[in-house]
């Protein structure tokens, strides 16, 4: 029998306290800890001087010139200072508080530092010393650990373990696919994993278990999506063509090339008696609302009901309004079911949703509550989808008799994070800004400008227009943010008392504060609002065409171009200010390109570029998916291929049955008793 699966405990020197600290690191069986990879290596053959980044942290190896000199401050602190010779250059090397490594930096012997690097000073704080004598170790793996083990432990524990058991570990992908892509066997491919010989070894490595991750992942991607969209599952919602081009024609305006060809899509989805499992995605101001209530026409048009859900209630609201308008001439009835709607009014609403007398409700998560019930539920429609968790959107979706059901998002997600997170999914894009929109126009300035900004703002306000005024994001605390945005907030209510009115919104007021506020900016009794991020969903308020941003370099690039959305809404020209002064050159370039482009598929690719994947939406919203191994921005070309091979994989309908495949079959069964994906 495998020893894989059987639990740490088992192993030599693991006792029960032991293995409880090696569990909260997520590793249960021996398998787990033959898997539990580096998470980067300390490779000293790295970079050169030009390629290193202000306070990145990098490995330098070089020649000592002289021994170092240990001075003593303050109380227990020492500073020990070097100098080095790394390639043609001389460089300081100061350690805080770690005299005792002295006598290990020898004049004219060679040395590998790992430490942070100071650009401006050309010098590196140290960290730590690594051996240089030996060229394997000049590769040395780094783990995840936690207070309670070190490296060394678990390296350790890592190589007994392996010499013991690591033969165990089996190939788990077929050999036409491992021959196809010369892929490092997984055994193999573990092992370099922990112990490389050297770095060629280790990115082929890396690259077959980054191929394998997301091979299977996708399998089970595609399975899903075709399980939810098989035949016997949905409605084929036959609605009315005549009576929905009618209707299209009383709009205000032409639809857009792009919102024709995605209401196209949906359309033909609804007709279809596939289970509808749809994400439309289209920037601020694409006109996604208009969309939403085409689709709904149609579904009510042959009398089912339609649900939007969204997740604020001025959001609500305001969706509210526009659903009225749009649909003043038509006899569709229309509510609205908030935390806010009064008991009776409540009682009502419910009633009518169970009887089919309402056909289109619009609400917060109110409309997941267990009293809500749905005569005939056709077609679900999340708005800013992303701030619902999968359980809230499966919990609406579980009102009907499988309706169909359409994600709208505003956060451009580019085309690699959407096979990954929304494999499951089709995608719609509205891929272009109805005509005659003018341009935001986009400034970076410095903090100490800001005083002019402040006088630009006035004039404006004179005119009658009005400005949001965005605080930093401090990440660190919810009360700092608050802090800050009271401080801006007071120093700008007396810059322009008495004249102007300034009013002040965060998260830590209640829904019904925040709500007050912002109604009293929609009707202009505010002329300036002082906001932290909270502001960030489709508030509409066309009249504010100013936003001043401050310490925008905290900010990822796509969160400032959600922000910057607030303005532009109406036919005014609009302005956003960006006050900030960074001090990485990637802080500056993210500055420029704001100011280069309003294009938010550029914007969200170039943030994905920078920042990694982790930090695109925020981890906790994002619902991406977690590769151990693959990463689903540098290995794009990686995971297109396996899409590709899972695609054609599936494409076969006996590929179950055949011999070469029960690998992947038993690979998967695994994978699907282990894995929950998706938040
Ligand atoms: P979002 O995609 O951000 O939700 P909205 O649906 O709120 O955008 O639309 C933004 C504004 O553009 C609304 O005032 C809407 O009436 C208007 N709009 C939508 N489609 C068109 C169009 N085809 N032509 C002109 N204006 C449009
Ligand atoms: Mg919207």
């Amino acid at each position: 029998m495998s020893h894989l699966k059987q639990s740490i405990d088992t192993l030599k020197g693991v006792g029960p306290k032991r293995a409880e600290v090696i569990q909260s690191l997520g590793i249960k069986t021996i398998e787990d800890l033959l898997m539990y990879y580096p998470f980067r290596y300390d490779d000293i053959q790295e970079k050169t001087l030009d390629e290193i980044q202000d306070q990145e942290k990098v490995v330098l190896k070089g020649t000592v010139l002289a021994e170092p000199v240990v001075s003593y401050f303050g109380f227990k602190k020492s500073r020990l200072v070097f100098r080095m010779m790394h390639e043609q250059a001389v460089i300081g090397v100061t350690f805080f508080n770690q005299p005792f490594l002295k006598s290990k930096i020898n004049a004219s012997e060679e040395i590998a530092i790992y430490g942070k690097w100071d650009g401006k000073r050309k010098a590196l704080t140290g960290m730590k010393i690594l051996a240089t004598q030996d060229d394997e170790e000049d590769f040395s793996p780094i783990y995840h650990v936690n207070k309670k083990i070190k490296q060394k432990t678990l390296v350790d524990l890592i190589r007994s373990t392996w010499e013991m058991y690591g033969d165990e570990l089996e190939e788990n992908l077929p050999q036409w696919l491992v021959d196809k892509y010369r892929l490092m066997p997984k055994k193999q491919a573990a092992y370099a994993m922990h112990f490389p010989r050297d770095t060629a070894e280790n990115r082929l490595a890396k690259r077959r278990l980054a191929f394998e991750e997301f091979f299977l992942f996708q399998l089970q991607m595609i399975q899903l999506k075709n399980q939810e969209t098989s035949k016997e599952q949905g409605n084929a919602i036959l609605y009315d063509v005549k009576k929905l081009k009618a209707f299209i024609e009383t709009l205000p305006f032409e639809l857009t090339k792009a919102q024709k060809r995605v209401v196209n899509e949906i359309c033909s989805d609804l007709r279809n008696e596939k289970h509808m499992h749809r994400l439309l995605q289209g920037d601020v101001g694409s006109g996604k609302t208009i969309v939403a209530a085409i689709c709904l026409y149609a579904v009510v048009s042959v009398g089912y009901q339609g649900a939007l859900m969204v997740p604020t209630e001025i959001l609500a609201e305001q969706h509210m309004e526009s659903l009225l308008g749009l649909f003043d001439p038509l006899e569709v009835s229309v509510a609205l079911l908030t935390s806010s709607t009064k008991t009776a009014e409540r009682r009502r609403i419910l009633a009518e949703l169970d009887s089919g007398e309402i056909d289109i409700i619009v609400g917060t998560h109110s409309l997941i509550q267990e009293e809500v019930r749905f005569n005939h539920l056709g077609l679900v429609i999340t708005d800013e989808q992303h701030r619902f968790g999968v359980n809230q959107r499966k919990m609406l979706r579980e009102k009907g008799d499988r309706p169909d059901v359409l994600f709208m998002t505003a956060t451009p997600i580019p085309r690699t994070l959407a096979i990954t997170a929304y494999g499951e999914m089709d995608v719609s894009v509205i891929d272009e800004l109805p005509a005659g929109r003018i341009p935001i126009e986009t400034r970076w300035i410095l903090p100490k400008q800001v005083d002019s900004v402040l006088t630009w703002m006035n004039r404006q306000l004179q005119a009658g227009q009005q400005a949001y005024v965005i605080c930093p994001l401090i990440e660190e605390s919810e009360m700092l943010d608050v802090k800050n945005a009271t401080e801006i907030y007071e120093h700008l209510s007396e810059f322009f008392s008495p004249t102007y009115k300034v009013g002040l919104l965060h998260g830590k007021m209640k829904s019904q504060e925040k709500d007050a506020i912002m109604e009293e900016f929609k009707d202009n009794q505010l002329q300036v609002l002082v906001s932290t991020t909270v502001i960030e969903v489709g508030v509409n308020v066309p009249n504010s065409t100013m936003m001043m941003i401050m310490d925008a370099d905290r900010f990822g690039l796509a969160q400032l171009h959600q922000l910057r959305g607030r303005v532009g809404r109406g036919s005014l020209a609009s302005y956003c200010i960006l006050v900030a002064n960074p001090k990485s050159d990637q802080g500056k370039e993210r500055m420029k390109i704001m100011t280069e482009t309003t294009d938010g598929f550029v914007l969200s690719e170039k943030d994905l570029e920078m920042r990694g994947p982790g930090d695109f939406f925020g981890a906790k919203q994002s619902g991406l998916p977690v590769f151990k191994v693959g990463d689903i921005v540098a290995d794009v070309m990686i995971l297109e291929t396996a899409r590709v091979e899972a695609t054609e994989l599936l494409a076969d309908s006996s590929w179950q049955e055949k011999t070469e495949n029960q690998i992947l079959v038993k690979s998967l069964k695994e994978r699907d008793e282990e894995t929950e994906f998706l938040d």
